[in-house]
């Protein structure tokens, strides 16, 4: 039997706009339908951002709730992330979305540059959020932006502030972070399995990087990112139509590869979450 994948869906992110792309789900609605399209495509995890009416991000604790139930209902099984990040949001209003019944929360265990600004994560931040989790049950995703966060990570695990395994995220290809470049991601990889080596992983490859790094997840047996929140183009030239497109893409790169995306249950055997119920 062939690897079961796991596929994860960043349908809205806190940047990408109607302008950008109309098929960005902005609303809870939005995010529930386009989550359920992706869930029919193949993914078995979604990574969800609120925005408010205006479409800017949002931390407001009851659309997340509206979002996480919406997905539960439709979308049985799921795993369900929702951020605890982004640039925008006060580092107070991070922690909003953890008490609303999600499997799963980012956690970037440092801070760093975007193009835009910077991304602060202190560690009183991360400490505080890394704790809020573990009290409730929840399993971080830890974002890699950077090298020296790989360190970051198992240094947590030492503090007793997250345990083993570990889900790590790599994200390549932002303008001020690390680059789409395979030997940056063999080196990462290579010190995982050193200092982590129980960790699940995916390398994930913002804009037109994507593909790139999908490639090289399921060269080195790690799983799948896609979505509009980390790219909003199909090609260089033409927009996804929707979340559900970029999934089947994933998909189809999974059979190329000889590995097959996961169902709900074994994206949550995998990561070590309870089953569904
Ligand atoms: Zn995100």
């Amino acid at each position: 039997m062939s690897r079961p994948v796991i596929i994860t869906c960043a349908i809205t992110g806190t940047r990408p706009q109607k302008t950008d792309n109309p098929a960005v789900p902005i609303s809870v609605t939005e995010q529930i339908e386009s989550t359920h399209a992706a869930f029919e495509a193949g993914a078995a995890a979604v990574h969800i951002h609120v925005r408010d009416d205006e479409g800017q991000p949002s931390s407001d604790p009851e659309r997340f709730a509206a979002a996480v139930e919406g997905i539960r209902h439709h979308c049985p099984g799921m795993v369900i992330e929702v951020s605890t990040g982004g640039m925008y949001r006060p580092l107070q209003e991070r922690a909003t979305a953890l008490a609303v019944g999600a499997d799963m929360a980012s956690l970037c265990p440092g801070s760093i540059n975007f193009p835009n600004g910077t991304y602060r994560n202190p560690p009183d931040t991360v400490r505080a959020l890394a704790e809020r989790m573990w009290a409730l049950g929840i399993r971080p995703t830890i974002e890699i932006f950077d090298l020296s966060m790989l360190y970051a990570a198992r240094a947590l695990v030492d503090q007793g502030l997250v345990r083993e395994p570990l889900n790590l995220l790599f994200v390549v290809g932002l303008a001020t972070g690390l680059p789409a470049r395979r030997s940056v991601v063999d080196f990462m990889i290579a010190e995982m399995k050193d200092i982590l080596p129980s960790a699940t992983w995916t390398a994930s490859g913002l804009g037109r990087t994507q593909s790139l790094a999908q490639d090289w997840s399921l060269y080195r047996g790690g799983h799948l990112r896609t979505g509009l929140e980390d790219n909003i183009r199909l090609t260089r030239t033409e927009l996804a139509q929707s979340n559900a497109q970029l999934v089947e893409r994933a998909a189809q790169l999974c059979i190329e590869y000889g590995v097959r995306p996961a169902t709900p249950a074994e994206a949550r055997a995998i990561l070590e979450l309870p089953a569904a119920h």
